[in-house]
């Protein structure tokens, strides 16, 4: 991801982001920061960017025309993603930060004295976010702290994949207190589980303590939280069939966007799915009516709500049957050398599979999402993680069919699964037989509907 800096104060940017983890990626290409100088743009002489306001008033005013260069200069023709930071924005927040971690590039403006000319706003401008109600001297801080929320969220920013999914707002609740040495301090011992070594009783114990932190000090976010909770508990009644809605609640990635009666749609955020359980055609016209502009596809498990799709301008993908595992226990993988792919691998995977959608798998292998088997260093097979929780892509060369890859290569993503608590579960074309008896001979059950994948036609 790249974040261009629109500032007068290039300086304060690169100096206060380059120490620490967010320098380190930058470093490793992982994200890339470019601090454009706005005064750089001026066509005054003596590089004057300001000038007092029409109709009179305190201080000055950041110009237009050099702000407007200095945006073109970056973004060129394209349309790239441009915030203005400004006390008078949407309020910053985690949410708001996981939208932003999706974007490619992003052009954040940094105004100062007064503001800036508001017809280049009007011009530049997609969002106005404001980091607090309080007003700063300039918009270098608050664009620190927008890049380095977003930042952490972009794959490979943080050393371990899973710390940014443990974190104070993740799922809607606060973390969980965390001690390191020594054991005791100041006579205060480390509360007894976390030495314990038994690993389910400091799960339980970190959810109890974040559930508790939330509801004292934080009761608007825990009753979002309860809200969820309760809805995962009323889907677990079909949970063969709502695998998906429950998953996406449980790990913090869905929205509830509408309920009505016992039927509801959860938008998941990162893939852009909204998924609908509607037990009538009007209840499913209600929540297609309240899902979010920007879902690009739905998953739906009634005729009548793959037919409503359908009427306004959907296109079917898929069809599917829909499995899941209910136990706890691993899987056994015979195959010995299954490892996890990087961005690097794309080449060699599109060599295998032929697959079109390249996008699509390079952002599933940066996600770390992508497990590929090999014979003598040879990639053989793959599967995966799809963007929206469900286990599959999965993909054997000729050659290596029937010798039992695809089994371990789908139990091994299942085992990953459910080390990271998830049910699995996963999706599968009434034709495609081989994976259907792969399904039944994993020990996966079958959900009695059927489910559609509808998308929007660009
Ligand atoms: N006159 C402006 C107003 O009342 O809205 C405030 C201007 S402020 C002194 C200068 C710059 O600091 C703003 O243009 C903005 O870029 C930045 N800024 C100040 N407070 C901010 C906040 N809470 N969030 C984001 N940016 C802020």
């Amino acid at each position: 991801m790249k974040f261009h800096v629109l500032t007068l104060f290039p300086e304060m940017i690169v100096q206060g982001l380059s120490p620490s983890i967010i320098g380190k990626a930058v470093e490793k290409n992982i994200i890339a920061l470019d601090a454009v100088n706005i005064r750089d743009y001026t066509l005054e002489r003596h590089g004057k960017v300001d000038d007092a306001p029409y109709g009179g008033g305190a201080g000055m005013l950041m110009q237009a025309q050099p702000v407007y260069d200095a945006y073109r200069a970056v973004a060129g023709d394209r349309k790239i993603r441009t915030v203005y930071l400004t006390p008078q924005g949407r309020r910053f927040d985690q949410k708001m930060a996981r939208e932003f971690a999706g974007e490619k590039e992003m052009i954040l403006l940094c105004g100062h004295y007064e503001g800036i000319d508001e017809r280049v706003l009007e011009e530049i401008v997609t969002d106005y976010v404001s980091v607090g109600d309080y007003v700063l001297t300039g918009g270098e801080l608050a664009a620190m702290v927008v890049i380095d929320a977003v930042a952490r969220l972009v794959p490979g920013v943080l050393g371990n994949g899973a710390s940014a999914q443990e974190e104070s707002f993740h799922n809607d609740l606060l973390e969980y207190p965390q001690y390191s040495r020594p054991e005791v301090w100041m006579g205060k011992s480390v509360p007894s589980v976390l030495l314990s070594g038994n690993h389910k009783e400091v799960e339980k114990w970190r959810l109890e303590q974040s559930v508790e932190r939330t509801r004292t000090l934080r009761p608007d976010l825990y009753r979002r939280y309860e809200q969820r909770q309760r809805l995962i508990g009323r889907l677990s009644k079909d949970k063969r069939n709502q695998i998906p809605l429950m998953e996406c609640l449980a790990g913090g990635q869905g929205r509830i966007v509408g309920t009505v009666g016992e039927d509801v749609a959860v938008y998941h955020r990162e893939s852009g799915v909204c998924m609908i359980k509607a037990s009538s055609a009007e209840n499913g016209r209600y929540l297609l009516g309240v899902c979010p502009q920007e879902a690009r596809r739905y998953l739906v498990s009634r005729d009548f709500m793959r037919n409503l799709l359908l009427e306004r301008g959907y296109r079917e993908l898929l069809v599917c049957r829909q499995f899941l595992y209910t136990r706890k226990v691993p899987l056994p993988v015979r195959h010995k050398d299954i490892r996890r792919l990087d961005a690097e691998s794309l080449s060699c995977i599109i060599a295998l599979c032929g697959m079109q959608n390249r996008a699509y798998l390079k952002e599933r292998l940066c996600a770390g999402a992508l497990y590929g088997a090999f014979v003598e260093d040879r990639l053989v097979g793959f599967a995966g993680v799809h963007a929206a929780g469900g286990v599959g892509m999965l993909y054997v060369a000729e050659d290596f069919r029937g010798n039992g890859v695809g089994a371990s290569l789908e139990s091994y993503v299942i085992n990953r699964m459910l080390e990271r608590g998830h049910i699995p579960y996963g999706h599968v074309e009434p034709c495609r037989e081989a994976a259907l008896r792969l399904q039944e001979k994993l020990g996966l059950y079958q959900a009695g509907d059927t489910f559609y994948w509808l998308e929007k036609q660009e």
